[in-house]
């Protein structure tokens, strides 16, 4: 039985579809089960904007509620005192073209012969066309077009014992990145693929157990860092404590970059890096690399704050926050006509016109994706009286897509595909534009990870079905 939003799990209102980039969050053994994991995504809120959901257990039967919108929205208080149980996964979920529907939600509940399972995905699987293929042709009837929903008929065909053991059995066949908790009756379990493209950290509270994606929730429920779940491993909690299996055979370590150049919370300790760090270290390199004579350094917040905080340290440049952000305009909100652009753009950053005139200026930001956004920014620094505007970019050239989890645009729409950096630099009315070098983004990093950088490189480190098709629904 899979519970839709026209067959609702009782006491809830839960449908669902594809995820892209998303945040997780589990607890175990926790009186407060389902406001702690509000809490928890509350921190993880950046990694999904666009839904929400906890489902809990009592041990003896399970309940969800997702929706779309904001954490705070989807949950108040006498929504969280329904969830009762102590035993909780919750889910955010990102938007990727803002065709939002009530069907993209997660975590995913459903009855299967051994019970009731729920499941809660970070990543993305790049053979799920196969399999489901595979499971159609043998009989499975799919009711969602979640890649997530493949995992769950795995495990409800499987002969084995134990849920474990299902589970291990299911994930051993998907191919791709995937962070994924599930919630039984009675056990919380989380699973990392081999390469480990997406985090999940493991922290303690009291008795409890935590399970995240960020380490920016385990500091938010103030519970104790207790390390990551290491590539390939499935950690299974119950009553009777935490183990720990390595279930996949060794690869290298693959680990998302740009987790660490832009997605994640710069608070967040990340494949157990500090993201902060690694950020302030690749503007500082930025700054080696690409230094420009000017009068201050200006972030785009929040994206390019760190970067820019090494770059005006190496370079001895004042950092101003010169462009000033707008916390309440979400991602969510509805693109204007062309000819309210100027409006959209400044009501999210608004130039600080007296600080900005007659100088000359660094602005510092983590990307340049399309190139759309940037440019907007450039013409009202214009506008404001900026003598020079100068760019300097704390990531390579973004040059392919990504097949497991960030959502990048089409390859044809990345601005660095289409333009050489001179170009860009015209097209976005520059002065002058650099990116740090792929060397230097590497040196940034201080710890013994080893990163995926295919959206650099081109070098894709898990396969991909031969014709995956990122706007298919069935490969997300
Ligand atoms: P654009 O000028 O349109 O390419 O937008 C660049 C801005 O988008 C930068 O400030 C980035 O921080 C931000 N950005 C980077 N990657 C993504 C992504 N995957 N989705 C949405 N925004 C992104």
């Amino acid at each position: 039985m899979i519970y839709t939003q026209n067959n609702p799990c009782p006491n809830s209102g839960m449908s669902m579809e594809k995820k892209e980039e998303c945040g997780l969050f589990g607890v175990f053994n926790n009186k407060d089960a389902a406001v702690i994991t509000s809490m928890g995504l509350l921190a993880l809120q950046h990694r999904g904007e666009e839904s929400a959901g906890i489902a809990v257990t009592d041990g003896t039967d399970m309940n969800l509620h997702a929706r779309l919108g904001h954490v705070s929205r989807v949950f108040d208080t006498a929504r969280l005192n329904n969830l009762r149980g102590n035993c909780a996964i919750g889910h955010t979920r990102y938007s990727v073209t803002g065709n939002s529907n009530d069907k993209n939600v997660q975590p995913l509940l459903v009855d299967i012969a051994r019970g009731k399972i729920a499941i809660a995905h970070n990543g993305n699987l790049t053979n799920s066309k196969d399999l489901k293929k595979r499971l159609e042709s043998e009989g499975s009837i799919f009711q969602t077009t979640m890649d997530s929903e493949i995992v769950l008929h795995l495990i409800a065909r499987s002969r084995a014992e134990s849920f474990k053991d299902a589970i291990i059995e299911a994930v051993r066949q998907l191919q791709g990145a995937f962070s994924l908790l599930f919630l039984t009756r009675d056990a919380l379990f989380a699973v990392r693929d081999a390469h480990g493209v997406r985090p999940l950290c493991l922290g303690t509270l009291g008795d409890s157990t935590i399970l995240c994606s960020e380490t920016s929730a385990i500091d938010l429920v103030d519970a104790k860092y207790m390390g990551q779940i290491d590539p390939g491993e499935i950690i299974t909690v119950t009553a009777q404590g935490i183990e720990r299996e390595s279930i996949f055979p060794q690869v290298k370590q693959a680990s998302c970059i740009f987790e660490m150049i832009y997605f994640a919370r710069p608070d967040s300790l990340v494949f157990g890096e500090s993201v902060y760090k690694f950020r302030k270290e690749l503007g500082r390199i930025l700054a080696e690399e690409s230094p420009v004579d000017a009068d201050m350094i200006v972030p785009v917040p929040d994206s390019g704050v760190c970067a820019a905080l090494g770059y005006a340290e190496q370079s001895g440049i004042p950092f101003e926050m010169a462009l000033t952000r707008n916390h309440y305009v979400g991602r969510s909100f509805i693109q204007p006509e062309p000819h309210l652009r100027k409006s959209f753009v400044r009501m999210k950053l608004n130039p600080i016109k007296n600080l900005i005139n007659k100088k000359r200026i660094v602005i510092v930001d983590d990307s340049i994706v399309r190139g759309t956004t940037t440019r907007e920014r450039v013409r009202t620094l214009r506008e404001s009286g900026a003598k020079e505007v100068h760019m300097r970019i704390s990531c390579p050239p973004i040059l392919h897509g990504c097949f497991y989890g960030v959502d990048f645009p089409d390859r044809s729409e990345l601005i660095s595909v289409r333009m050489s950096t001179e170009e860009v630099r015209t097209y976005l009315n520059l002065d002058s534009l650099a990116f740090i070098s792929h060397e230097g983004m590497l040196r940034a990093h201080k710890g013994c990870n080893t990163f995926c950088d295919a959206c650099f490189s081109g070098a894709y480190p898990i396969p991909i079905e031969k014709d995956f098709n990122k706007e298919s629904l069935s490969c997300r």
